[in-house]
């Protein structure tokens, strides 16, 4: 509703309304804007106005009414235009974002415009028109009872068979890529002149035409291909009996092991939630891990899904955003930003992989979704189930002072046996691009007796660095403390740090020698000599760089699940939550370097990926075995581990926490400063910590500034400032007054901050 007269600038002392707004700019503040009296009862926080913002209009989003505003009124400038009857941002979407606004000390403004859709952000309509496509009826006109008397008929019009085939085929696919049938854009990039037997196929019923988005629902899935239930077993049945009966809704933590059943135990759940027409959300860390999932919800349950993540567009999110918020999908699941989707009816949420890093966003807004997660069950008092085969170490503390309920889940559903870990040692070894004689044996073994092999590296690229024989040169990146990647298959130089990029030299740019080696090993090596190696069996590997295009990554992981692929090599993307039910030998080929990072989280982080990854081995008939290559077998935390398991591991790391102050005994918060010129980002630190001393709170320690670990990256030089506190409510306080001041500092005009708080790393 466009304001009348807006054109006109109103008279300045004509009674008005003051609003402020959050106005999607890189400036950390929100504006005062006027609105005509006749607005009066009519405006809400959370609602999206069009305001003039310079010599742009923009679109923002109200924050609150105000009496007065520090500026003069006649100077404020008018909303142009109201674009919402109703609050977008609900009010229990407001409130959580406001309160994760506080809390992790970030402006309102931008977390608002973080909590909305990208889509609404940019665009005043509500109801977008999606794109348009195409999908088989789902109830069949016609007396055609079957697919193949459809196919039957449509022999004499060879083009509209086809097209029906293509959308047979879409429809197979629609899991995967969460979208329905075929829109016009993906019809001209499969076939010619589709438009006329797609409107004859309309005609005859056998297709239909729609606008919205995927909201899948149970009935898409073929139900020949339905797995049976399986009954539960006592410690499933236990664990979903606590959780239904819990009045006061804890939060639950299902702490079972690799194979255990905790997906079922999430089904079950969700069972008697939707049978009551409530909503479900069910937070993953990574698309990657939403097919598998939404399929077994949709085989499983009568219900209707919308999936949401990064690789979807602006307007698919929106979509699925717009279906979850006005409960045309009963179950919603996401990654981290989910978190912020309206839900009227939401009775539980499920965070699976709990410990996993992705939940916390590591730049602009950096909350952390499950955290936000925990506080929005309790908000609106529905249960809340953290499930992991390695919780983190918060979750365990939390736990231990009684917080939290554990439900352990001890046996493999299936009643196989976890796989047998053992470290090979790389001490005075011969070694072949990284990998030890033995273990290369233990791989042919597996081969030969049809088994499937999964090889872990977390470094991808060829080689880590490019070094001269004669004279040491090394590939450093210009702009960062860190070396650039060699990728042999395109021969460039990349760095990981800051993405520059350059032709790889054939000759050392120091001494012009050619004796230029390839030093380390990263996953396109190891795929390569394995290939070379093993050159009957197919080596796969998943990594980013192998999976940019779209549909990659599933088609990939289909390859390795059906067993198509026989050797997998893989970063961090193969280490979570999949289900191969081939793997019997998996191999850990590099953990020296997180036994000793300076990151006080790499101890439980190798401990999680080792418990992870080798519970991709023997899930299925085929007992499973875990190598893992280390210097340091006598390591504690490796000895630990091994023969004592992660919840032994985890005792250890935490009163290790304990000792050094470290969350979760303490509470942490970084200052993080970069800029160009190194003493600017020193001297913007120094001026905050004189300007924190102001405040004297025996309460609370300051530490630096300090060099970060790499202390320049993409040319910037970067420092931080760590607060640590017990007491959290200390902390905030501090924070909320000790931040808003940090703008004012007279060094900040030169560098760029922000404030982490339980920052993830301290890199
Ligand atoms: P998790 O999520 O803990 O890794 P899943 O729920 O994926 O475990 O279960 C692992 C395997 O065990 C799956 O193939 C699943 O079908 C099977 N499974 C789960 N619960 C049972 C049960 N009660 N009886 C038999 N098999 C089960
Ligand atoms: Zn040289
Ligand atoms: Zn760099």
């Amino acid at each position: 509703m466009p304001l009348e007269g807006s054109s006109t600038r109103p008279n300045a002392r004509q009674k008005t309304r003051i609003v402020k707004v959050a106005v999607p700019c890189p400036l950390y503040s929100s504006f005062d804007y006027r609105l005509p009296e006749s607005y009066a009862g009519l405006i809400e926080a959370g609602m999206r106005v069009r305001v003039p913002f310079g010599r742009q209009k923009l679109i923002g989003i109200i924050i609150d009414e105000i009496e007065h505003s520090e500026y003069p009124t006649a100077k404020l400038k008018f909303v142009t235009e109201v674009l919402d009857s109703e609050n977008l941002l609900t009010p229990e979407i407001f409130d959580l974002t406001s309160w994760a606004a506080r809390y992790y000390a970030h402006p309102l403004g931008d977390a608002l415009q973080t909590a909305l859709p990208v889509y609404l952000r940019n665009n005043d309509d509500t109801e977008p028109s999606l794109t348009e496509y195409w999908r088989i009826t789902t109830s069949p006109a016609q007396n055609l009872n079957n697919t193949d008397e459809i196919l039957q008929t449509l022999k004499r019009a060879p083009k509209q068979l086809q097209i029906y085939q293509l959308l047979l085929n879409a429809e197979k696919e629609a899991v995967i890529n969460a979208e329905h049938g075929i829109d016009s854009e993906t019809f001209n990039s499969l076939t010619e002149n589709w438009r006329t037997p797609v409107n004859a196929l309309l005609k005859k019923q056998l297709i239909e035409q729609g606008t919205k988005v995927a909201v899948l629902t149970s009935h898409d899935n073929d139900a020949d291909n339905q797995a049976p239930r399986h009954p539960l077993n006592e410690e499933q049945i236990d664990a979903v009996n606590a959780i239904e009966h819990d009045q006061e809704h804890n939060v639950h933590v299902l702490n079972g092991v690799t194979g255990s059943g905790k997906t079922e135990v999430y089904l079950k759940l969700c069972e008697s939630v939707l049978a009551a027409g409530k909503q479900v959300l069910v937070l993953v860390p990574e698309i990657g891990l939403t097919p598998q999932l939404t399929q077994r919800f949709l085989e499983h349950l009568h219900t209707t899904v919308v999936v949401l993540h990064s690789a979807m567009n602006d307007k698919q999110r929106y979509a699925a955003w717009h279906a979850a918020a006005n409960k045309q999908a009963q179950l919603l699941i996401g990654t981290r930003s989910s978190i912020f989707t309206p839900l009227p009816d939401l009775g539980l949420i499920i965070i699976d992989e709990e410990h996993d890093g992705s939940y916390k966003q590591q730049d602009g807004f950096r909350y952390n979704a499950r955290d936000l997660a925990i506080l929005r069950a309790r908000n609106k008092n529905i249960p809340i189930v953290l499930g992991s085969a390695t919780p983190s170490l918060e979750s365990l503390n939390n736990i231990n002072e009684q917080r939290y309920i554990e439900h352990i889940l001890k046996l493999r559903a299936n009643k196989r046996p976890l796989p047998k870990i053992q470290l090979v040692s790389l001490c005075n070894q011969k070694l072949f691009e990284g990998m030890a004689e033995t273990l290369l044996d233990k791989i042919k073994q597996q081969l030969d007796n049809q088994g499937q092999v999964l090889l872990f590296i977390n470094r991808r690229g060829f080689a880590p660095l490019l070094m001269c024989h004669d004279c040491g040169w090394t590939t450093n990146c210009q702009r960062c403390d860190a070396h650039m990647t060699f990728h042999k298959r395109n021969n460039q130089l990349i760095c990981h740090h800051c993405a520059a990029q350059r032709p790889a030299p054939d000759q050392c740019e120091e001494c012009g020698s050619t004796n230029v080696l390839a030093i380390g090993a990263g996953t396109e090596r190891i795929e390569h000599f394995l290939q070379e190696r093993f050159p009957k069996s197919q080596v796969s590997r998943i990594d980013r760089d192998t999976t940019r295009r779209k549909g990659s990554l599933q088609e990939k992981l289909e390859k390795a699940r059906s067993g198509e692929s026989h050797i997998l090599v893989g970063t961090q993307m193969l280490a979570k939550g999949h289900d191969f039910p081939n793997i019997t030998l998996v191999c850990i080929l590099d953990t020296d370097q997180a036994l000793f990072s300076a990151d006080f989280r790499a101890a439980e982080h190798l401990a999680q990926l080792v418990t992870q990854v080798s519970g991709r081995a023997g899930r299925a008939e085929k007992a499973g075995q875990v190598l893992i290559q280390t210097h340091h077998p006598e390591h504690p935390l490796l000895q630990t581990l091994l023969h004592r398991g992660y919840k032994a591991f985890s005792v250890a790391a935490l009163q290790e926490r304990q000792d050094a102050g470290l969350p979760p005994a303490r509470h942490l918060v970084l200052l993080r400063c970069e800029s160009v010129d190194a003493s600017a980002a020193q001297t913007f630190l120094t001026q905050a910590a004189d300007l924190g001393r102001q405040i004297d709170n025996a309460e609370l320690d300051t530490f630096g500034p300090l060099p970060a670990p790499m202390e320049r990256r993409a040319g910037r030089f970067r420092y931080q400032l760590m607060l640590q506190s017990t007491q959290r409510k200390i902390l905030h306080q501090f924070l909320n007054w000790w931040v808003p001041q940090l703008q004012k500092l007279p060094a900040a005009r030169k560098v760029r901050w922000s404030v982490d708080v339980d920052p993830y790393d301290t890199f």
